[in-house]
C-alpha cells in the first residue's frame, strides 16, 4: 500500500475544509488533519454545506480518502480536571459537539489529548478522563477519539503504554476509541525512536497494536527522556530523518495515516514558508531533503 501522509492544514471561517484540502494538495498529501475552530477557544462558526460538497468534489479529484483524515480537538479541554462539575460537564459537552462536527463535515476520526492532572492525583485524573469520555460518547454519535501519547510535560497524562491502557479499559465502548502516536512525544517522554519496533512490541503486547489510527511524524527539539513537546523539522532535531523514516515505512503501520506538525520555517520575521512539500517529499523517496538554507 503506498504512503499517506499529510500535515496538519488551516481551517478558516472564510473557506473552511475547502481551504484545508487546498493546501493539503500543494503540499503534494494525500491525507490532512486539521482543527474545526480556535485551538483556545469554544467559538466555532457554522458549518457551510457547499464548501463542504466542494471539499469532498476536490478530495475525491486527488485521492484523498476521508477515511484517513484526521481532525484534533481543542486544546482547551481537559477532562482530567473535575474541580467544578459545571466546567467538566460544560467541556463534555463541548466534546460531544466536536464529534458530531467531526461527523457533518464527512470525517471519523478526532485526535484528543488526554488531559492534565491540575490539582488531583493522576489517578484521579485518568478516572475524570474515562468519565467524561463515556459520558461525551453518549452524548454524541459515532465519531472515533484517538488518544494521543503525549511528552510528559507538566501534568499530562497518557504518557506511557500504561496510561493510555488504563483510560482505554474504562471505556464501555471500545469502538470508539484508539490511539495517536506522536513521536516527538514519544521520544520526549523516554522512548527511543531507534528501537521503534521494541516500543510497537510492548504495544502490542499491552493494547493492541490495531489501536494505533494515526501517527504524528515530528523530529524533537529536546533529547529522549526531557518532558518537553517541541517539534522540531525533519531531520533537523534530535531523532534524526533515519529513524523516523523507518517509523513512516514501519510495516506493522502500513495503511495508517501519518501526519506532520513540524514547525513553519523563518528567515525572518517576514518570510516564513511550510516545510511540508520536502518532507512529504523526504519520506517518499525515502531520502532527507535539505530544504533550511
Ligand atoms: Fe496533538
Ligand atoms: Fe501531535
Ligand atoms: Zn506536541
Amino acid at each position: 500500500m503506498s504512503l499517506i501522509i499529510g500535515s496538519h492544514v488551516s481551517f478558516t471561517n472564510k473557506t473552511q475544509l475547502f481551504g484545508s484540502v487546498s493546501e493539503a494538495i500543494s503540499y503534494g498529501a494525500n491525507t490532512f488533519m486539521f482543527y474545526t475552530g480556535s485551538t483556545q477557544s469554544t467559538q466555532r462558526s457554522e458549518i457551510d454545506d457547499t464548501l463542504t460538497y466542494e471539499a469532498f468534489r476536490l478530495m475525491v479529484n486527488n485521492n484523498i480518502n476521508s477515511d484517513n483524515v484526521i481532525v484534533h480537538a481543542p486544546y482547551i479541554i481537559n477532562l482530567a480536571n473535575r474541580e467544578h462539575e459545571d466546567k467538566f460537564m460544560f467541556y463534555v459537552s463541548f466534546l460531544a459537539e466536536e464529534l458530531l462536527r467531526v461527523r457533518t463535515l464527512g470525517f471519523n476520526k478526532m485526535v484528543l489529548h488526554p488531559g492534565s492532572a491540575v490539582n488531583c492525583s493522576r489517578e484521579d485524573g485518568l478516572k475524570n478522563i474515562i468519565d467524561g469520555l463515556n459520558l461525551a460518547f453518549e452524548k454524541s454519535c459515532d465519531t472515533v477519539i484517538l488518544l494521543e501519547t503525549m511528552a510528559g510535560k507538566g501534568n499530562e497524562l497518557g504518557i506511557n503504554i500504561n496510561e493510555i491502557k488504563t483510560i482505554i479499559e474504562g471505556i464501555h465502548d471500545k469502538t470508539r476509541i484508539g490511539v495517536c502516536l506522536d513521536t516527538c512525544h514519544l521520544n520526549d517522554s523516554g522512548v527511543d525512536i531507534n528501537e521503534f519496533d521494541k516500543y510497537l512490541d510492548e504495544f502490542d503486547k499491552e493494547i493492541g497494536i490495531d489501536k494505533i489510527k494515526c501517527v504524528h511524524v515530528n523530529d524533537s527539539m529536546n533529547p529522549i527522556n526531557s518532558h518537553k513537546d517541541r517539534h522540531q523539522n525533519i531531520g533537523y532535531g534530535t531523532i534524526g530523518f533515519d529513524a523516523l523514516n523507518k517509523v513512516v515505512h514501519n510495516e506493522r503501520l502500513n495503511g495508517i495515516p501519518f501526519i506532520l506538525e513540524t514547525p513553519w520555517v523563518n528567515r525572518n520575521k517576514d518570510d516564513e514558508y511550510p516545510p511540508y512539500k520536502y518532507e512529504i517529499e523526504a519520506f517518499r523517496k525515502e531520502k532527507f531533503v535539505d530544504f533550511i538554507q
